[in-house]
């Protein structure tokens, strides 16, 4: 209840996995006056917009679930994109999050007046919260190539998270530019199916090798028959991430020379060509970009019908892209796999904080939030896998639980009375930044290559201690840190 007696209200903006996980955890807590605004016309963030062939997640299906909504169905270790989308629509359906939902209606503005979230919707409904909670993802809004003629192409040409399923691939002439999680898997998915494929890499990438089993109808039903087997298998999962966690912000970790090895292993042993492997070669170390899963990709760039083209894009004209070497590589089909633009979060959406301040002014010259959730002047309003938190090789379901279980002990305050608003204050954001800028410049982010981990002053954009420190942190709030109204 707020002073006047109402319950309070949450909107929760987005409906992808932390949408769905806020609506189910604040109807266990009680606090059932919410909707959860999507833009989209059914749940499952990026696993609804992201449809390219070969999607996948590289992070255990046992792992990447809900800790409270396992499931003994999981076809393999690294289920396909349909099969998770399947699975967030479910969760969603059961637990009564679809009709709490409003789809098809974005959340363009958010103002703070007289303690309250005044909302408005890009249909014009307005809506008035206590508490919203912004669930709005992290690799969200693409990154088209500032290549010059793209326009000009005559072919198909579409960004990797808008894939255009009407474009045939068989027998047509596909380049792809990128050599990201994404592109790799794109690479092994399409590679038998097209007449010829031109992979544009601009910078070499590490690829751990992971083999995808099937489970077998057997393993599946004694999931299903034992749930404990289900429990136990999560655990060690999230426990050997933990490693790795442990490793990236480590440099000097063994875990870390581990997969360094992992990953040079694969390159000696799976491409026979030496000159092509030289032009695979990475020259930084394994991790310091987003590490690459994958069983199959050096097979697949090895196909005969694959080219892996290294010369640089000088522009891209009606027939193909031209590269700095003089040649044309004449395309039906160029696919953009160049990524997001990591540093949104929120935004476009207007917010409007404390006297008038806005998101924008705040986050100029870059996003920041205590503990990843909290942003002074903006009180009330939490964020879920917001800038720097953990993100990269992890189960970002966990990260999230782990927040939205610390958010709700915020909000429990707010429902006991003991205030009616609540941020981070001023002092504990920078106290936190400080020591996390410090911290960062420690972890194989930061040991010499590019990546959308880095912010504007090339410093990680992440969580840069143990996997263990956010738990603990994330167990309760320290109050001393926030400013209460
Ligand atoms: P990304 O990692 O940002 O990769 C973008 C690629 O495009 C890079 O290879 C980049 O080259 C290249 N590129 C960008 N602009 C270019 C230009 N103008 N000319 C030539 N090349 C250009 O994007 P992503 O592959 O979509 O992956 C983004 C993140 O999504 C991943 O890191 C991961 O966190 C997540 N993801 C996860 C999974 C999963 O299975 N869990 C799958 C897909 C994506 P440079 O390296 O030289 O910059």
């Amino acid at each position: 209840m707020d002073e006047e007696g109402r319950p309070l209200r949450v909107a929760v903006i987005g409906a992808g996995m932390a949408g769905i996980l806020s609506a189910i955890k604040l109807i266990e807590a009680g606090l059932t006056d919410f909707t959860v605004y999507e833009k989209g016309d059914r749940v499952g963030g990026t696993w609804r917009e992201n449809t390219y062939p070969g999607l996948s997640c590289d992070v255990p299906s046992h792992l990447y679930s809900y800790s409270f909504a396992l499931s003994p169905d999981w076809s393999r270790r690294f289920a396909p994109g349909e099969e998770i989308e399947a699975y967030f629509e479910r969760v969603a359906a059961e637990h009564g999050v679809v009709e709490r939902t409003r789809f098809g209606d974005a959340v363009v503005r958010a103002e703070l007046i007289d303690g309250r979230w005044h909302l408005t919707t890009a249909s014009g409904h307005q809506d008035e919260a206590d508490i919203v909670i912004a669930a709005t993802g992290v690799l969200h809004h693409p990154r088209y190539p500032d290549i010059p003629g793209l326009d000009a192409f005559d072919g198909a040409l579409f960004h990797s998270a808008r894939w255009d399923h009407s474009v045939p691939l068989e027998g047509a002439r596909v380049g792809v530019i990128g050599t990201g999680s994404t592109a790799v898997q794109i690479t092994s998915a399409i590679v038998d199916r097209v007449a010829r494929l031109s992979l544009f890499q601009r910078t070499a990438q590490w690829v751990m090798p992971q083999e995808n089993p099937a489970y077998t109808v057997e393993e599946r039903a004694a999931f299903r028959e034992d749930p404990g087997k289900l429990a136990e298998l999560h655990q060690t999962l999230a426990d050997m991430f933990d490693v790795f966690a442990n490793a990236v912000v480590d440099t000097e970790a063994p875990e870390l020379r581990m997969i360094e090895q992992a990953c040079l292993d694969n390159l000696e042993q799976n491409v026979r060509d030496p000159v092509l492997r030289e032009r695979l070669r990475p020259t930084y170390r394994a991790a310091c970009k987003r590490l690459i899963i994958s069983p199959d990709f050096y097979d697949a760039i090895q196909r005969p019908n694959a080219e892996l083209v290294t010369a640089g894009i000088e522009r891209v004209e009606s027939r193909g892209v031209c590269t700095k070497d003089g040649r044309r590589h004449d395309l039906d089909v160029l696919v953009l796999a160049t990524g997001f633009h990591a540093d949104a979060f929120m935004r476009p959406m207007e917010i409007v904080g404390r006297g008038g301040t806005t998101l924008e002014q705040t986050w100029d010259p870059r996003p920041e939030a205590y503990l990843s959730i909290s942003i002074p002047d903006f009180p009330n309003l939490f964020m879920l896998n917001g800038p720097n938190g953990p993100v990269g090789n992890f189960s970002l379901i966990e990260v999230a639980e782990l927040q939205l279980g610390y958010i709700l002990q915020l909000v429990e305050r707010v429902r006991r009375g003991e205030c009616r608003e609540l941020c981070a204050s001023a002092e504990a954001l920078a106290e936190f930044e400080r020591a996390r800028e410090e911290a960062a410049r420690h972890t194989v982010w930061v040991t010499g290559c590019q990546s959308w981990y880095l912010d504007d002053r090339g410093l990680p954009a992440v969580w840069p201690w143990p996997f263990r420190q956010f738990r603990e942190r994330m167990a309760a709030p320290d109050l001393a840190a926030y400013e209460l109204t």
